[in-house]
Parts: C-alpha cells; sequence; structure tokens
C-alpha cells in the first residue's frame, strides 16, 4: 500500500510535457529551418551528451537505452531520407523497418527493466554482449534470408484480432505491451521518476513508429523526444538526490541550505529534536529508529500556517515559516507536537532482530504485537532586527531546544522571551 502513496504525478510530469511537446512538434508537416537542423542534430547530441554522462555516473541502464533509442533512429533515418529524396522507399525499408519495430520495444523493455546490480564493467559487458546477439543475429538473418525473414515478421498469425489501424506488424503490439506492462509493475514496485520516464518514453516510440513513412519530421522528433526524456529523468533523480533526504523524503540540509538565503525579512525557524531517541534505537533496534524517523517527518510535513520541513541531520528536523510572526506560527507548531505524541507507530519489527536465536524470536514475538510512541521538543526563534544571518536565527532555535530539552522535553520553547533565555510555552508531560 505504501508503495501505492509514492506514485506521484510529478514523476510524469516532465516526461509528459516532452511527450506532447514532442507529438505536436512531429504532428506538423513542415517545421522552420531552425527547428529541422535543431532536430537533425538532437539525436546525436543526445546520445553523446547524455550518454557520456551516464557512462560517468555509472547509469548503465540509461545509456543502453540510449543507445537502442538511437541505433533505432539511425537505421530508419537512412529509409527516410531516402524516401523523401526519391519519393519512394529503398528495396530493404520494410525489412529494416519491421525488424526495428519488433527489436525496439523488445531491447527497450528489457534494458529498462535489468537492474544495475553486478560489477560496473560485467554490467557493461553483459549489456553490451545481448546488444551485439540481438544485432548480429538479426543482421546475419537479414543479409542470408531476406525473403524468409520478412515472411516471418509479416505473417499474419492471429487473423482475428488483424484490424487495418494495424500499421505495425502484428508480432510488435504484443512485444510493446509486454514491455509496457512490465515497466508498468517496475514503476508501481518502486515508484521514481526514472521508471515514469521509461513508461512514457515507450509510448512515445509506439506513438511514432507507425508514422515514421507518414510524417516527415517524426523520427527525428520522436527520438529526441524520448531520449530527452530519459536524459532529464536521470537529472530529475541526480537532484533529487542530492535536496531530498532518502530516509524521510522530506528536504534535506542542502536544500536548507539553499532556503535560508531567499527568506526574505521576516521569517521564523523552529528546531525539532525527538527525546530519548538514542535510548528508543538502543530499546528496538535501528530499523524501528528509522520507522519512526519517518513517521515523525511524516507529521512535520503537514505542519500548517505555511510551514516547511527539512530534515536538518540525525533525528533533528528544521520548521521554516517565511514571512510570518512568531504568534502566528506558534499554534501550528503546538499542534505537530501534539499530533506527534499522540500517534502510535506500530511495530514491523525486521530490524531490531538481533539474532536468530530464540531470544531474538522471542523479543520478535513480543514487540510485533506492540506500538510505541515518541515526542519531540521544539525551540523556536524569530528573526529579530540584531541578528543578520538565518544562521543565527537557527542558534536562537537551538537555544531555546536545549531550554525544552532542560524543561523536561515533550514541549515549544521560545527564544528571548525574556532576560533569562528561552520562556516554556506549552507543555504536557512525558
Ligand atoms: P535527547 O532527548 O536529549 O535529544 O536525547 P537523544 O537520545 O534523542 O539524543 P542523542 O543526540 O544522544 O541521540 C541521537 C541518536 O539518534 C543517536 C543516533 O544513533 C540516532 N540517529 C541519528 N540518525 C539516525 C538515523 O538516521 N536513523 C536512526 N535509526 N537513528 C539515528
Ligand atoms: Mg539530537
Ligand atoms: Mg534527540
Amino acid at each position: 500500500m505504501s508503495r501505492f502513496k509514492a506514485v506521484r504525478l510529478s514523476h510524469f510530469l516532465p516526461s509528459l510535457l516532452l511527450l506532447c511537446g514532442g507529438m505536436a512538434a512531429a504532428s506538423l508537416n513542415t517545421l522552420n529551418e531552425f527547428f529541422t537542423s535543431l532536430f537533425n542534430v538532437l539525436p546525436s547530441l543526445l546520445l553523446t551528451l547524455g550518454g557520456a554522462f551516464c557512462l560517468i555516473y555509472a547509469r548503465q541502464r540509461e545509456l543502453f537505452l540510449l543507445l537502442v533509442v538511437y541505433l533505432a533512429y539511425f537505421l530508419l533515418d537512412t529509409q527516410t531520407d531516402f524516401y523523401h529524396a526519391h519519393g519512394q522507399a529503398r528495396p530493404d525499408a520494410a525489412l529494416v523497418f519491421h525488424l526495428c519495430s519488433l527489436l525496439l520495444p523488445l531491447l527497450y523493455g528489457l534494458y529498462a527493466a535489468w537492474l544495475e546490480r553486478t560489477h560496473l564493467l560485467r554490467d557493461l559487458i553483459a549489456r553490451a554482449a545481448v546488444l551485439f546477439a540481438v544485432g548480429g543475429v538479426a543482421l546475419a538473418l537479414a543479409q542470408r534470408y531476406p525473403d524468409g525473414l520478412l515472411a516471418w515478421l509479416t505473417q499474419i498469425r492471429w487473423p482475428a484480432l488483424h484490424a487495418d489501424w494495424m500499421s505495425m506488424i502484428q508480432l510488435a503490439y504484443p512485444v510493446f505491451l509486454l514491455a509496457f506492462g512490465v515497466l508498468l509493475v517496475q514503476y508501481l514496485r518502486h515508484p521514481r521518476p526514472l521508471h515514469a520516464a521509461q513508461l512514457v518514453g515507450l509510448l512515445g516510440l509506439c506513438w511514432m513508429l507507425p508514422k515514421t513513412f507518414l510524417l516527415p519530421h517524426v523520427l527525428n522528433v520522436m527520438s529526441s523526444q524520448v531520449m530527452l526524456i530519459l536524459v532529464a529523468a536521470v537529472a530529475h533523480e541526480a537532484y533529487q538526490m542530492a535536496f531530498r533526504d532518502e530516509l524521510t523524503g522530506l528536504p534535506g540540509r542542502r536544500a536548507l541550505s539553499e532556503r535560508l538565503p531567499r527568506l526574505g525579512r521576516n521569517y521564523v525557524i523552529a528546531m525539532a529534536d525527538v527525546d530519548h531517541f538514542k535510548q528508543f534505537n538502543d530499546t528496538h533496534g535501528h530499523d524501528v529508529g528509522d520507522q519512526v524517523l519517518r513517521v515523525v517527518a511524516s507529521q512535520l510535513r503537514k505542519i500548517g500556517g505555511g510551514g516547511k520541513a527539512y530534515r536538518y541531520g540525525g533525528e533533528e528536523f528544521t520548521l521554516v515559516f517565511s514571512g510570518k510572526t512568531l504568534e502566528e506560527c506558534r499554534p501550528h507548531l503546538e499542534a505537530v507536537r501534539q499530533a506527534i505524541e499522540a500517534y502510535s507507530v506500530q511495530l514491523r519489527d525486521k530490524g531490531s532482530r538481533p539474532q536468530n536465536d530464540r531470544r531474538g524470536r522471542q523479543k520478535r514475538a513480543g514487540a510485533a504485537a506492540s506500538s510505541v510512541s515518541v515526542t519531540v521538543s521544539i525551540g523556536v526563534a524569530e528573526k529579530e532586527s540584531d541578528q543578520r544571518t538565518p544562521e543565527e536565527v537557527i542558534k536562537a532555535a537551538d537555544q531555546a531546544l536545549y531550554a525544552a530539552k532542560g524543561a523536561g522535553r515533550n514541549c515549544v520553547m521560545v527564544h528571548g522571551q525574556n532576560r533569562r533565555g528561552a520562556v516554556r510555552v506549552a507543555t504536557t508531560g512525558e
């Protein structure tokens, strides 16, 4: 269930925009000189730049996807160039086209679903070997038995299913469907931008192939767009890795550092820290600790009043309220503290299994039935005229947090309300 919750429209949005843009441009019969030249060089450019990027950062899967799309583009482009120049297809056009419409979804689906699990070089060699083997066999058959191969490809195997709109060979449809199904399952199991992009890219190829000889720019435009979709997804994931905390899904420290200088004149910063977390980890195990951090993060994410939560590091979180006053934020901080206190975390206690012995099993049995709750202490500070940087406000919030710990934890403390330091604003017993 939680995986389905991770399905996001934002995973698909950039790819869908590129796909729709590509479809619109490809449907035009004439493109101006600039775009014609652009789409003529884009596939090669994307293969070179995107391929180099993937190679440097060990993204073999995307490298081979780019390569497969480019190879199909290259083979078909030779055919369409001849067709547009001479007004008739080359003698081998049908064979090349049908082979591409069969092998492109096959290899695309295979590489897209083939996870990088082994040693980098071994993985590269294995992928290259598959490409050479499939390409080599296809080339050998096409040269040795062109007519037999063409007849095999174009044979109508399922007459009942045949329809006039089918402009690819029958075999291509189940292969596209199979690849689509596999990639859909892959996305649902691991929802991430790259898996969404692979799906959308496949749709783009499926839309492009039947129109290869019908629309003059479809091949260049759609091949470029599909490659762009893949490269953009790699960049999207790289950005996420840099700015998002993997465990909690909240923006991380780097994102906070980017936000701080842009906060404007008035803002409030709160630091939240899970109480007695070390003890919690020691009792229940690190995995349950991680589970708790996710729960705390999911509550903090929901903070009202225009606040935004960041994982500062470890079990500390930062809440930023831009353009707000302390009085406006205080009730929201108190509400989130109470929400965390009231939340009971069901222990799916896999990680705290210490050893596979009887005591471990007893501990698991006990823990599996139990639930725990945690509390957080929050220190909050408003930007004062004598504080010049947001870092100083964070420091003030930290001092208030320290005071909250000293005051018995599970409470919100405000910095600098009187001379003695932080003042306790609200508290409930631990
Ligand atoms: P206090 O109430 O004073 O905040 O006490 P505390 O135990 O929460 O504070 P302390 O800083 O001593 O311990 C923080 C612990 O958080 C230590 C570390 O093992 C744990 N921790 C930090 N990051 C992670 C994480 O990503 N996952 C898990 N499970 N534990 C983490
Ligand atoms: Mg701490
Ligand atoms: Mg703590």
